[in-house]
């Protein structure tokens, strides 16, 4: 838990955790209630502030521990009320966190890892290859940073942030412990109070890990589909290969059922021209989806510079939404936000230190252009 400087950061601790830490200095373990409001209600990270703990725990506490969000790089704030950070973690990498306002809600957006390994093929994310995973402070650090952004606790009986969707950059699943702790602080009423249902955690379909999930939390789930066959899942979300969509499809069928209470399944499927956004497509995935319990959520695809696919026509996307409605699905479109900005999902860059040569040939491929393309503007800018 301890970091460069020796010391443990709090920031990243559980309420189990950090009672843990207090005994482990030999003091009660109530203080940790007491401290974790400091650090999540209050947004505080000096132990100077903390005015209801002695001077001498004080001086104990800055001798071995820490209060540490990452570094924020850049804060965006768009004409629509949308914002967007760029923060630096420990590994030099800097991943994104967007804020997203809508009908009376908040949604916070999260990434979990920087860059991803699974390299889906119409994603940016997956073009910066991998980095690192974040530690559970960089993870609930970024709602840390969101939060303070709205004022403290006094100033916001309307809650700006209403509900944490794991959809930033990477694969929440492939970095479990620290997600998971970060979720529980989230939901803790020491932390944030968000209820598990406004948490939802989103992945491409890591399908032993979703039932590793269903033993040890009951946030939301949101299953990546994007295609309703095996083949071309196969080409669109590589990892399909690995768990196909009738083992996928099945651990999220046991995670949902274990949630009882009428929760639902969403799914995530992101519309790219003549590649998935046929009538036939609509077809399979009525048959495909029959038997699960679900809501779908419909993504246009956002474009970024070489990635070879299209958006299809609002015609296009009205007809498919409808074909699954007439079905009787409950379907919804997302909406893009925050488009001056670059925050919508699938354009977060960040700026990722890869680890693999995924990025090299990507960019190589970028390189046949002369123009340079937004993303090669927003790196400069972050240099
Ligand atoms: N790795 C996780 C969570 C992060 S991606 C996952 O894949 O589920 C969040 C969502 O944005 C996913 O549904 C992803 O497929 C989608 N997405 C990625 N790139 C996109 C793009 N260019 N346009 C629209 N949606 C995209
Ligand atoms: Fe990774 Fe999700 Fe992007 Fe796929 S869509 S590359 S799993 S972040």
């Amino acid at each position: 838990m301890s970091d460069a400087t020796g010391k443990v950061n709090l920031l990243g601790l559980t309420q189990p955790q950090l009672e843990r830490f207090f005994e482990s200095i030999g003091e009660k373990r109530f203080r940790a209630g007491q401290v974790m409001k400091w650090i999540h209600h209050f947004g505080v990270d000096d132990f100077d502030a903390m005015s209801n703990i002695g001077k001498a725990l004080r001086e104990k506490l800055k001798a071995s521990a820490e209060i540490r969000g990452p570094e924020i790089v850049s804060q965006d704030i768009s004409s629509d009320g949308t914002r967007k950070w760029v923060v630096r973690v420990a590994s030099g990498s800097c991943v994104e966190t967007v804020y997203i306002p809508q009908n009376g809600r908040g949604t916070l957006c999260v990434s979990s890892q920087a860059g991803c390994s699974l390299d889906c093929s119409f994603c940016s994310t997956g073009k910066q290859g991998f980095n690192s995973d974040l530690t559970s402070a960089e993870i609930i650090g970024q709602v840390w940073i969101a939060n303070k952004s709205f004022g403290t606790v006094p100033a916001k009986i309307d809650r700006a942030i209403t509900n944490v969707v794991m959809m930033g950059m990477g694969e929440p699943l492939l970095n479990f412990d620290n997600v998971v702790a970060a979720m529980n602080i989230m939901m803790d009423d020491l932390g944030y109070g968000i209820s598990k249902r406004k948490v939802t955690l989103s992945t491409s379909g890591v399908a032993p890990m979703i039932d590793k999930l269903g033993e040890v939390i009951d946030v939301s789930l949101a299953l990546s589909l994007h295609a309703p066959n095996d083949a071309l899942r196969n080409e669109l979300v590589p990892i399909n290969r690995k768990y196909p969509l009738a083992v996928v499809l099945d651990a999220c069928k046991r995670y949902i059922s274990r949630l009882g209470e009428k929760r639902v399944l969403t799914i995530e499927y992101t519309l790219l021209k003549d590649v998935n956004d046929q009538p036939e497509h609509a077809a399979q995935i009525v048959e495909l989806l029959q038997d699960v319990p679900c809501k779908i959520n419909l993504i246009p695809f956002n474009p970024f510079p070489h990635s070879g696919y299209e958006r299809p026509s609002n015609n296009a996307i009205r007809r498919f939404q409808d074909l699954l409605h007439q079905a009787g699905h409950n379907v919804t479109v997302r909406t893009t936000r925050g488009d001056d900005i670059d925050a919508a999902c699938g354009q977060l860059v960040g700026q990722v230190m890869d680890r693999t040569r995924r990025s090299e040939r990507y960019i190589a491929v970028r390189e046949l252009s002369e123009t340079p393309t937004v993303m090669q503007r927003r790196q400069t800018n972050l240099n």
